[in-house]
């Protein structure tokens, strides 16, 4: 304990950035039950609860059908090889993201074409999509960031208009919607993802496509299981992508949670709201913001931490136990392996920007009032520090 907090009588709280363990322990007996069952079952591969779970995926997302692959990224891969992209063809997706979104357009050999984002949201800027349509453009990768979806009505207006496919990366955002409607049905196809961080995560990697086109669906399945069908006769060049039924059996248990745990991170990013603006500490940061056109799942509560002043209050937290962390630290138009492509610095100046100020706080559903008041506590203490040492 520290001076001040012992004047105040206050025992320091931790808050760590996640609690996966905390998230599952209330399941635990039910998780064991429904792994047990697959155990004695002996299908260990699309047994009858990844059917189930396809089948639950699609109904919440309000499309006929849901085909399990084996993470999210590989369901953004799939979606790539299920639409035939490749040598000289283009795709269009944010640069502030996860590697992911675009490493799939690479693996295919096609060409990841990268677009700054809306500094307000941190998702992709539909104008700079427009304005980055060339002849080889082929696809748009909207990514519907920290759980807020992108504005598909603007994203399918323009891929309708030069005729692309929309491939929705809504890995961070399953039960999210945008004017009433889901995530994962905006598009051709919507891309899910289970690791274990993701609203609705698995205990392993596991991933999910979505989309209203049979066909396409049959398409994307087929493209999963190494393109045969039937057995050892292969109609096309597939992947082995298959979703384990251990993943399904936990997930099904975990996705009737899933509404109850995003009104928990919904009602934690309000609070946070609340005693930020308390603190007047809306006037130092930049909080995160939403419109009642969204239904925001919070998969990140992300401020911005301008005046070059986020990595010194990342370390400030990290020493009082308050996990925080930066995503992303380095664009994906910056990376190296994308060095062929030719960006700079300064090519996309928001998300360079957003990339030196972000900084996400711990978000998940079990966060207690104590530990937010702790996290804002610390930040406060930050700030007044700073004030002083500058006087
Ligand atoms: C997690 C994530 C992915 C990849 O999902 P995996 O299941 O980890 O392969 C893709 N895109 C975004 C935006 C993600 O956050």
């Amino acid at each position: 304990m520290n001076a001040s907090q012992h004047l105040s009588g206050t025992t320091p709280v931790s808050v760590p950035l996640l609690d996966v363990v905390g998230g599952n322990a209330p399941l635990r007996d039910e998780i064991l039950a429904a792994i047990a069952r697959v155990v004695d079952s002996g299908r260990f591969l699309h047994g009858p609860d990844c059917r189930q779970l396809e089948a639950e995926v699609a109904r919440r997302c309000e499309v006929p059908r849901a085909v399990s692959c084996a993470s999210g990224s590989d369901a953004l891969l799939l979606a790539m090889m299920a639409f035939g992209i490749g040598p000289g063809d283009e795709v269009i997706v944010p640069s502030f993201t996860f590697f992911a979104t675009a490493s799939c357009v690479w693996r295919v050999g096609a060409q990841p074409v990268f677009v700054d984002i809306d500094p307000v949201t941190f998702n992709m800027d539909p104008e700079q999509v427009e304005a980055s349509i060339t002849r080889a453009t082929r696809a748009i990768i909207p990514v519907h960031l920290f759980g807020q979806c992108v504005a598909m009505d603007e994203i399918n207006r323009i891929a309708q208009q030069h005729d692309l496919y929309v491939v929705e990366d809504a890995a961070q955002s399953i039960g999210a919607s945008y004017q009433g409607r889901p995530a994962g049905s905006w598009g051709h196809v919507g891309c899910f993802s289970f690791y274990p961080t993701k609203n609705l995560g698995g205990m392993g990697d596991g991933g999910m496509l979505t989309t209203r086109d049979e066909k396409l669906a049959n398409r994307l399945a087929l493209y999963a299981a190494h393109g045969m069908e039937p057995r050892y006769y292969h109609q096309v060049v597939g992947i082995n992508s298959r979703l384990d039924s251990i993943q399904a059996a936990v997930l099904n248990v975990k996705l009737q949670q899933l509404d109850a745990w995003n009104q928990a991170r919904a009602r934690n990013a309000a609070r946070y709201d609340e005693l930020f603006t308390a603190a007047t500490l809306d006037r130092q940061l930049v909080l995160p913001t939403t419109t009642r056109k969204q239904c925001h799942v919070w998969n990140q509560y992300t401020i911005r931490v301008p005046d070059g002043q986020r990595d010194a209050l990342r370390a400030y937290l990290a020493k009082a136990n308050i996990g925080s962390e930066i995503y992303y630290p380095v664009p994906l138009h910056l990376q190296e392996c994308f060095e062929p492509l030719g960006y700079q610095v300064g090519s996309l100046p928001e998300t360079e920007r957003a990339a030196n100020e972000v900084l996400s706080l711990p978000i998940y559903p079990e966060l207690t009032e104590a530990q937010q008041a702790a996290v804002v506590g610390q930040i406060g203490r930050y700030y007044t520090k700073r004030m002083r040492s500058a006087a």
